[in-house]
């Protein structure tokens, strides 16, 4: 792997640098081909085994490993009517050949925080929460320190977190100040994932979004940030984690020269989301009309 580009962006009058994970491979959420970096070393390995939500990027980016490697790819979760006419991650998932079955039939605690292997099955927890997830990052902390040292500069780092995974072991292979904000779920359930995962190593900075947002709802204020993010800087983010990082950085005033943003990718997660939003804001025009 190639270290991924930074560049100097501005926005809302303030300029940051932007690390461009999501550039990294083009089947790959940016941090998805660092969590499941590990994935690369396994070599008894037939079948992968995962759980998680028809949406998510983890699912998409192993499946596409997997089909890569000639392993099966097999993933629980409930079903919902997306499965209808499947878009985005789920389309291409199934695509890869991806074998769904109910949630209830995973064997393990949904909370599990590591891998567990018997004999030629490898079952990865929701999203890659597991500590072999580390040996990808640990790359990206190195493509960092050696850019500060060339440009001799000590920057602030900032990512939104799911699971809270790369946050982690990116403040635990950095030697600068890594600040996080919880996208799912609250502090305290996001310094919950930090303890359960590595209970000795330095955390991050956890700084609490401006409001409450749930997971995968819909805000329009948060697709109109997204919107003026790509006007603003030519780049398109994820619409599930970046938008929500950008308002945090806003509201604390946390985005400046010094600040260096870790674009994680997930923008085949977009198709979904766009349409969702479409059809929202529609709704919203016609009762608008409607009351005036
Ligand atoms: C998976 C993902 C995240 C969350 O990563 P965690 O390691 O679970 O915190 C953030 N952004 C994007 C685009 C992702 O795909």
């Amino acid at each position: 792997m190639r270290p991924s580009p930074i560049q100097r962006l501005a926005f809302a009058g303030r300029s940051f640098l932007l690390k461009r994970d999501d550039l990294l491979h083009p089947h790959l959420s940016g941090n998805k081909a660092r969590k499941f970096h590990f994935l690369q070393q396994k070599q008894d390995i037939k079948e992968i085994h995962s759980f998680g939500s028809l949406h998510s990027n983890a699912m998409y980016s192993l499946s596409f490993l997997a089909k890569e490697s000639g392993l099966s790819f097999i993933y629980y979760a409930r079903p919902d009517p997306s499965l209808k006419s499947p878009k985005g991650n789920l389309r291409a998932a199934l695509d890869n050949g991806m074998i769904l079955r109910p949630l209830e039939e995973w064997p393990y605690d949904k909370a599990l925080a590591r891998t567990i292997q018997i004999g030629s099955r490898l079952y990865i927890p929701e999203g890659g929460r597991c500590p072999e997830a580390q040996e990808g990052i640990a790359i990206l902390a190195k493509e960092i320190v050696e850019w500060a040292k060339k440009e001799r500069t000590t920057p602030t780092i900032f990512l939104p977190s799911g699971t809270g995974t790369t946050a982690l072991f990116l403040q635990k292979y950095l030697p600068f100040r890594v600040y996080t904000t919880p996208c799912v779920g609250d502090e305290a359930y996001l310094e919950e994932q930090f303890e359960a995962l590595d209970p000795t190593a330095l955390k991050p900075t956890v700084v609490p979004p401006p409001k409450k947002y749930r997971f995968g709802r819909l805000y329009p204020e948060l697709f109109a940030l997204w919107q003026e993010l790509k006007t603003q800087t030519g780049v398109t983010f994820d619409l599930l984690y970046d938008p929500i990082g950008f308002a945090t950085l806003l509201h604390h005033e946390l985005l400046d020269e010094n600040l260096l943003y870790i674009h994680q990718g997930g923008i085949m997660g977009n198709e979904t989301m766009i349409e969702r939003y479409k059809a929202k804001l529609d709704k919203i025009a016609k009762t608008d009309k409607g009351t005036q």
